[in-house]
């Protein structure tokens, strides 16, 4: 007889409080400002999601000279840097911030350690678009490092101040920040990761204990979803990273009674069902 398959819901899956209130603000515009809403890259890291808005009127900009004077442009969860908001005012652009307060608050302590004039260190992807526009509040002197190898090369500094990416892991803010005391007699370190990304992490934790397998949904362009992947990997968790329910594939499945089942913060709920729908009837 056919064993029953469990299904394992993380109960943080999906979309986060940044992202759902980032597209409450963009449907809102569109539906007062349409047709000169703009969004300073993509909202949010999700295809579906983005063409759904664009088939709205939202239009994605990487160039303040695409938006019109008097044109409306939407700065998404991950926030930009002061020098946008500054272009944008002068050319006449009305800004519609969406930055998530999380995102605003890492801004804040990175600004706030460079005025005291702590050499500020930032654990994350030097490439991210949150990280860059975090950057940018130290005038661009902070150093990101990926990991504690990064922070070895690092020189000594009278004072360091430390933080992380709002989607990082505690762990690796730990590592580095033991680091840098090898580097500085006085560190301060601010645990800059979002409640969201903290809970997610701890509920695959949590799942590694049952599972015989984790399905991760989320876009491949999105930085979250990898970081959860990577988290069911280091718990030894047979980890895979998918867009869609599409690409399920029955060899990953048989045999298999235990699925745990999470998503990035970017990943519609309609999604999170069709691969849940999946594997029930699979
Ligand atoms: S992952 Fe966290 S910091 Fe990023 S948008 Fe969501 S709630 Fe905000």
């Amino acid at each position: 007889m056919k064993k029953k398959r469990k299904i394992q819901l993380a109960r943080h899956a999906g979309f986060c409080f940044g992202v759902r209130r980032a597209l409450k603000i963009a449907e809102n515009s569109l539906t007062r400002k349409k047709p000169t809403v703009f969004c300073w890259g993509e909202l949010i890291h999700n295809a579906c999601v983005v063409q759904d808005l664009e088939k709205k009127g939202l239009r994605v900009v990487k160039d303040l000279k695409a938006i019109p004077r008097c044109g409306h442009l939407i700065i998404r969860s991950h926030g930009a840097a002061p020098e946008v908001f500054n272009a944008a005012k002068k050319r006449g652009i009305n800004i519609i911030d969406a930055t998530c307060p999380f995102v605003r608050k890492a801004q804040a302590i990175a600004r706030d350690f460079y005025q005291k004039n702590y050499q500020v260190v930032i654990v994350g992807d030097k490439q991210h678009p949150e990280i860059i526009g975090i950057r940018a509040n130290t005038k661009n002197t902070a150093i990101v490092v990926s990991g504690e190898k990064e922070a070895a090369q690092i020189k000594n500094f009278p004072r360091i101040g430390l933080l992380i990416q709002t989607t990082g892991k505690i762990e690796l803010l730990k590592e580095v920040a033991a680091k840098l005391l090898e580097k500085t007699k006085n560190l301060t370190v601010a645990n800059t990761i979002c409640l969201n990304s903290f809970f997610k992490k701890e509920e695959i934790k949590e799942m590694a204990k049952d599972v015989n397998i984790l399905l991760v949904i989320g876009d491949r362009k999105s930085n979250n979803t990898k970081k959860l992947a990577e988290v069911g990997l280091s718990y030894g968790i047979k980890t895979y990273r998918i867009e869609s329910a599409a690409e399920i594939q029955n060899a990953w499945l048989k045999g298999k009674t235990k699925i745990g089942l999470t998503a990035g913060a970017s990943t519609p709920d309609v999604l999170i069902k069709q691969v849940e729908e999946k594997i029930k009837f699979f």
